[in-house]
């Protein structure tokens, strides 16, 4: 639906036409995976797909919520009463974003909502952030509540571990509240300190999606998240990123092969993202293949979160690029999105690599997104 008819739908359901619209992106993460709730360094960039939120102030406490995604379900809850979660999973994420504000004292406003998003949903674009923090900037802003892009990603995050009960950093929701138009952005995730970085304009992303069926992976990411907590604890630490390789091995007698393994790759990817900034600062594609390749096999040995497609998926994308391309999965792992970095005119043999081997080989079709970096968050109102 283009916003016209968006905006008519609008009308149709709530009897009003929308005052503005809230809009957050998707991201994909160049590289630094599993290091940010590791209080590490991640680079990610948002996308240009985005999440919008049509919205109008009522004057009660209700929220009325429809999702084009879900066409024949309203989500309603109350506001500045107990919010508990009610039986739609989707709509689970509007009452936690009102639930963690709430919980910090701010007082929100009834609203009519209506919900509209291209970001591809479960393939590690990050769509329930892009969810998160749209709905969070919209009660920001039509509330009031002066928050800053770094409030509104952390009530996101907290959204997603207090009441969503997923473990993940802070990533993804900074990420989407604060991209830039074709920058990458370096995120030290213990600081939030953020520091932009120019896509070279010969150098195109291209994310594969494997579209291998994500079941039941909470549990394993919570527990890989525990496993990093654990490691860091038996090294005397209180986080990861205090961590380095010889107190690693040091403390390897007292560790279980999990814990060593996933703080192995902990470890090792923060030096990678930040040499993989200096290597995109100098737009150097022979650097970057090499870290991300890393990145890939760390994921996939020491953090196995790697599945056959998207390690088939790699190998097809990394055959067909040569010592032209940087390959790794991203995202959340367990299926999902691979991430490509090549030169312009080599995203055809991508292309047509995945065409002739992954369907023939895994038996899953993949969708193919030639990208470019997007803008965070954004607010627009609506002449009436
Ligand atoms: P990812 O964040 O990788 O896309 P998640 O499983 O974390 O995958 O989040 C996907 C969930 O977010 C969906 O199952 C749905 O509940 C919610 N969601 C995402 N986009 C929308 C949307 N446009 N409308 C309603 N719910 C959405
Ligand atoms: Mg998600």
């Amino acid at each position: 639906m283009n916003n016209d008819a968006l905006q008519a739908f609008f009308q149709q359901q709530f009897s009003s036409t929308p005052q503005g619209v809230v809009s957050a992106p998707g991201r994909v993460n160049l590289i630094g995976e599993f290091t940010d709730y590791n209080q590490g360094f991640v680079l990610p960039c948002a996308l240009t797909f985005r999440t919008q939120v049509f919205y109008r102030l009522r004057d009660d406490n209700t929220v009325n919520v429809l999702s084009t995604m879900y066409p024949n379900e309203q989500e309603s809850f109350v506001v500045n009463q107990s919010i508990s979660a009610g039986a739609s999973q989707w709509g689970n994420y509007i009452r936690a974003v009102a639930f963690v504000l709430n919980r910090a004292g701010h007082q929100l406003q009834g609203v009519d909502l209506l919900i509209e998003s291209n970001v591809p949903q479960g393939s590690g674009l990050s769509s329930s952030a892009a969810l998160e923090v749209a709905i969070a900037g919209m009660f920001n802003h039509v509330c009031g509540l002066n928050l800053t892009a770094e409030q509104i990603a952390l009530f996101g995050q907290e959204a997603e571990n207090d009441f969503m009960d997923c473990q993940c950093g802070i990533m993804d929701q900074l990420i989407s509240a604060k991209g830039q138009q074709n920058q990458a952005l370096l995120i030290d995730c213990q600081n939030l300190h953020t520091k932009s970085v120019t896509i070279p304009t010969d150098l195109s992303i291209v994310i594969v999606n494997s579209n291998y069926p994500r079941k039941l992976v909470d549990s394993e990411y919570n527990q890989r998240r525990i496993d990093c907590e654990q490691a860091a604890k038996k090294m005397g630490l209180t986080t990861l990123r205090d961590a380095n390789l010889d107190l690693l091995i040091q403390t390897k007698p007292q560790m279980s092969a999990n814990e060593f393994a996933r703080a192995h790759h902990v470890i090792t990817e923060n030096t990678r993202v930040i040499a993989a900034t200096e290597a995109l600062v100098n737009n150097d594609i022979e650097q970057l293949r090499i870290l991300m390749t890393a990145s890939h096999q760390s994921l996939k040995h020491d953090f196995e979160v790697t599945v056959p497609a998207t390690d088939g998926l790699v190998q097809i994308c990394q055959q067909a690029l040569g010592d032209r391309g940087a390959v790794r999965m991203t995202g959340g792992g367990f299926g999902g999105a691979i991430v490509c970095l090549c030169r312009n005119e080599d995203v055809a043999a991508i292309q047509h690599a995945v065409e002739q081997h992954y369907f023939a080989q895994f038996k899953l079709q993949a969708d193919i997104y030639v990208c470019t970096a997007g803008k965070g968050l954004t607010v627009k109102t609506l002449s009436q």
